[in-house]
């Protein structure tokens, strides 16, 4: 255990609707939401003027309509926070080389590694964590919540604590203490299935939680989820920075110490499964398309099945039907006419990078979500090869078909006369821009055939990087502090 709460976590604020507001001044101070737009699209991102209607990720964006009609929807321009991910996880590295990017907004730093010397109290590690927050809002224009603690898990939790712009460093020895007043679903990994049996079990608190001790949380949750989780509980989290992580799927599992006699039981246990590994997955800022599920019985016969969905996705509604689907035939062939399942497991590959399956669909016209089936059991037949991820890429401008113009909300423009825009909206051949730019006042609106050829798709990655600080300035004005090897 580390004597000094060594271990940061920085998180950016509400950062793909940050970026927008940051690139787009008619927005600032207005609710934004970013994600998908069309009828089955899900909520990424929303600015903090829209989490006041009650506006969350991961909602249905027809729902955050209802809750907040007035709002901006924009696609996600995945190529301008790239951009901007790069300087963030830059700074992070002037501070220590050992550096665990999580995703594009998000990653931890580990102190003790730094080159002069790891921090020697709790004060010289605040002092590193306000400085890097400094940097980030100077380089970036954005700002950041950075969270201190003697474990990943606290390290996270306290990013978490304050937000936003927080700074939250957890004494080492507090640990415990500081966890126990927060909800369970502050702890990594409890999602709503999971949160949902505490609560049953009366454990809305962490300190519930540990309250109902080990035993009871193992035979609740299994014997991998419900130790771990009681070890959380207590502050107790062994897992290192790690600067190298590459993942081609991500999978959970869990045994439990009673066979899962009942569909029910099953259900709800793929379910919990399902949210975790949907999780690991957006920690990992990955997206997947093939869903798994294992499946051991009480003779240890072991049957996994798997369905490749339309479109990769990290959207817990997408994945979780396939994966009951898949349950009921791989518990049924795992014990036969008899009873018990003794482990799940679930698995998401075929992974992708920041691109999200309603999107993808919305781009190709997918249409309705579809899976293929694609059944595999392991005792006959080698795992099937991961389908291929359809040749989208999120990190540029939306392809270009010469003769449909497509246009999607947020996306960045350039006209000869009226300098650079974003798309406001398209439809009946029309489309809709505000010209303005980053560095602009608020533009006005100007309504153009879609056809129109002077306008110009921008790639958002351009626009990113023409709107951060010149390198001269930053220069002239970086402080003296750690060492910028490198
Ligand atoms: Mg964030």
């Amino acid at each position: 255990m580390r004597t000094v709460p060594s271990i940061l976590h920085i998180d950016m604020d509400a950062f793909f609707a940050a970026v927008e507001q940051r690139h787009k001044p008619s927005l600032r101070g207005k609710p934004v939401v970013v994600g998908g737009v069309g009828l089955r699209g899900v909520v990424s991102t929303a600015s903090y003027e829209a989490r006041a209607f009650g506006v969350g990720s991961a909602m249905p964006t027809a729902l955050a309509r209802r809750r907040c009609p007035n709002a901006a929807y924009l696609f996600p321009r995945f190529g301008a926070y790239h951009e901007i991910s790069q300087v963030v996880m830059g700074i992070l590295r002037e501070f220590s080389p050992l550096v665990e990017p999580v995703s594009m907004d998000e990653a931890f730093v580990d102190l003790e590694a730094m080159t002069q010397g790891p921090p020697k109290d709790e004060q010289e590690v605040r002092a590193h964590a306000r400085r890097l927050s400094a940097l980030v809002a100077e380089r970036t224009g954005l700002t950041a919540s950075v969270g201190a603690g003697t474990s990943k898990l606290v390290a996270k939790v306290a990013s978490d604590a304050d937000k936003p712009h927080g700074c939250v460093v957890v004494a080492a020895g507090s640990e415990q203490r500081w966890l126990d007043p927060l909800p369970v679903r502050k702890l990594w990994g409890v999602g709503p299935a999971t949160a949902d049996r505490l609560h049953t079990m009366g454990a809305t608190t962490v300190a519930e939680l540990r309250a109902l001790g080990e035993h009871e949380l193992v035979s609740l949750l299994g014997n991998a989820w419900g130790g771990q989780l009681f070890r959380l509980s207590r502050g107790r989290d062994e897992r290192v920075v790690s600067a190298e992580r590459e993942a081609k799927s991500v999978s959970v599992e869990d045994t439990y110490p009673h066979d899962l006699m009942d569909l029910y039981s099953i259900r709800a246990a793929v379910t919990e499964l399902a949210e975790r590994v949907v999780r690991r997955l957006r920690e990992g800022g990955h997206t997947g398309r093939t869903v798994t599920v294992k499946a051991r019985g009480h003779d240890f016969t072991t049957v996994t099945r798997s369905e490749t969905l339309a479109g990769p996705t990290d959207d817990v509604r997408l994945l979780l039907p396939a994966a009951l689907r898949l349950v009921d035939g791989a518990a049924a062939a795992a014990t036969g006419q008899m009873r018990g399942i003794r482990l799940l497991g679930v698995g998401i590959s075929a992974l992708a990078e920041y691109a999200q399956g309603d999107l993808i669909a919305e781009l190709e016209g997918l249409g309705e979500y579809t899976p293929q089936g694609a059944e595999t059991d392991e005792a006959h037949a080698p795992p099937a090869e991961p389908a291929p991820v359809p040749a989208v890429t999120m990190y540029g401008p939306v392809p270009e078909a010469p003769e449909a113009r497509h246009w999607l909300a947020g996306q960045d423009v350039r006209h000869p006369q009226w300098g650079p825009g974003w798309v406001q909206g398209a439809g009946l051949g029309r489309v809709t821009v505000r010209f303005e730019g980053p560095d602009t006042p608020p533009g006005r609106i100007k309504t153009l055939d879609v056809a129109d050829p002077d306008l110009e798709a921008v790639d958002s990655a351009e626009v990113a990087r023409a709107a951060l600080p010149q390198e001269a300035d930053i220069a002239a004005e970086r402080p003296a502090g750690p060492d910028v090897g490198g």
